[in-house]
C-alpha cells in the first residue's frame, strides 16, 4: 500500500484523484484545494479530504468546507506527489517544495523532459520509472502516439518514417480561454515529435500541430513510410484489437459523433481514457500506412498517472498493474461498448 496525494484538482487532477481513490494498494491522501468553489464542494460531497495552503483555511470554513489540514501536511505525509497543477507549475513545486522535503512525484505533460529523470507511457516504458524519484507522464497528445506506435514497432522492424498532422482541441470544455474563436493556429515540426522520443528513443518522426477551435478532442493524421510493403487494413486491426488502450472504431465519422455516443453510454464526465483508432480510415497502399486517430484529451493521461506510481513503487510489474487500472477504471467495459456502438 503506497500513500498518494494529488496537488492541483483540476481537468487532470480530478479525475486522477477518482481513480486513485478506487486503487486498492494505493490510499488517497486527499487533494489540494486553493480556492473554495463549487469543484471543492463536489470533491468534499465524495468523501475526498480536501487540504488548502494555511492562510485560506478560513475561507474555506466559510464556505462551509472543513479542510482536512494545510496542504504542507498533505505531502508531509504522502509517499507520492501527483502534481497536477498548470503547465510550468510543476517545476516550481518541485524545486520549492518536492525537492526540500525529499518527496517524490510524478508530473504531467505541460513540464518540460528535464523536471524528471523519465517521460512516462505505461504501455511504453513502464519499467524505466521503477525506483525513480521524479517522473513526467507524457501530455495527451504523446500518450495517444505513443499507444499507436509501440505496437507498430514490436510487430514491424522495418519502419523508416512516421509523419503526423495534429489537429488540436483549443481548449478544454470546462475554459473559458482558449484558441481564436474563427482561425486555425499552425506549428511545423511541433514538440510532439520529440515528445515521443522521450519515451521510444531516437525514431524516426516528425509532426506538425494546428490549433482549431474546438474543444472535444485531438485528431491526428498519421502516416507510416515501411521499408517493406505496408501491413494491410486487417494486419492493422488485428495489432490494435489486442491493445487495452486503444479503442478500435470502425464507423465513428466525427469526434461530435464519438462524443455523443460517450454521453448515451453514460460514460461519467464523458470520459474515454482510450485513444480511438478509427478503422474506416486506414489506408495502405505499397509501403505507406495512413490512419486517424482521436485522442479524449481529458481523460487519456489518467491510467497512466496510476501506473506510474505503481511502477515507481515497485508494487506490481506492467502487465499486472495495468490490468488492475483498467479494472478498477472500468476501461474495458469502455472499449468494448464504445467498439459495438461504432463496429
Ligand atoms: P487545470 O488548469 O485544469 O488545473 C490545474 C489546477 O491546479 C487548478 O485547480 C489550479 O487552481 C491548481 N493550481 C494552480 N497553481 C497551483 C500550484 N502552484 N500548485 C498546485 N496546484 C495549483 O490544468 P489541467 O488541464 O488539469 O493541466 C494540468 C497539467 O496536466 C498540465 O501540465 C497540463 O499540460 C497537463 N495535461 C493537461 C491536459 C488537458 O487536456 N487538460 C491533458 C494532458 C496533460
Amino acid at each position: 500500500m503506497i500513500s498518494v496525494c494529488v496537488n492541483g484538482y483540476g481537468t487532470i487532477g480530478k479525475r486522477v484523484a477518482d481513480a486513485l481513490g478506487r486503487h486498492p494498494e494505493i490510499k488517497l491522501v486527499g487533494v489540494s484545494k486553493f480556492t473554495p468553489d463549487a469543484d471543492a464542494r463536489i470533491a468534499s460531497s465524495k468523501g475526498i479530504r480536501i487540504f488548502v495552503p494555511k492562510e485560506n483555511h478560513d475561507a474555506f470554513v466559510k464556505f462551509g468546507i472543513q479542510p482536512a489540514g494545510d496542504t504542507e501536511e498533505m505531502i508531509d505525509v504522502s509517499e507520492i506527489i501527483i502534481d497536477a497543477s498548470p503547465d510550468k507549475k510543476g517545476i516550481k513545486n518541485k524545486e520549492e517544495i518536492y525537492v526540500p522535503k525529499g518527496k517524490r512525484a510524478i508530473f504531467q505533460g505541460g513540464e518540460k523532459e528535464n523536471v524528471a529523470e523519465v517521460s512516462f507511457n505505461a504501455r511504453s516504458n513502464f519499467n524505466a520509472a521503477k525506483n525513480k524519484n521524479y517522473v513526467r507522464v507524457v501530455s495527451c497528445n504523446t500518450t495517444g502516439l505513443c499507444r499507436i506506435i509501440k505496437p507498430m514497432l514490436e510487430n514491424r522492424d522495418d519502419l523508416e518514417r512516421i509523419s503526423v498532422s495534429l489537429i488540436r482541441r483549443g481548449s478544454d470544455p470546462n475554459d473559458s480561454k482558449g484558441s481564436a474563436l474563427n482561425s486555425v493556429e499552425w506549428e511545423s515540426n511541433s514538440h510532439h515529435a520529440h515528445d515521443v522520443q522521450t519515451v521510444l528513443g531516437s525514431l524516426p518522426i516528425t509532426t506538425t500541430a494546428f490549433k482549431a477551435p474546438q474543444t472535444l478532442m485531438h485528431v491526428h493524421s498519421i502516416s507510416m513510410r515501411f521499408k517493406d510493403a505496408a501491413p494491410s487494413k486487417q494486419d492493422v486491426e488485428n495489432i490494435y484489437a489486442k491493445e487495452s488502450r486503444v479503442a478500435l472504431l470502425r464507423t465513428a465519422s466525427s469526434t461530435a459523433d464519438i462524443i455523443e455516443k460517450a454521453r448515451d453510454l453514460g460514460f461519467s464526465r464523458n470520459d474515454i481514457f482510450l485513444v480511438n483508432l478509427h478503422s474506416n480510415t486506414i489506408v495502405s497502399d505499397k509501403n505507406e500506412l495512413s490512419m486517424a486517430i482521436t485522442v479524449p484529451q481529458e481523460s487519456i493521461v489518467t491510467p497512466e498517472d496510476v501506473d506510474a506510481a505503481v511502477s515507481m513503487s515497485g508494487l506490481m510489474n506492467q502487465e499486472n498493474s495495468m490490468e488492475l487500472t483498467n479494472k478498477i477504471m472500468g476501461l474495458g467495459n469502455i472499449k468494448s461498448k464504445l467498439e459495438a456502438a461504432f463496429g
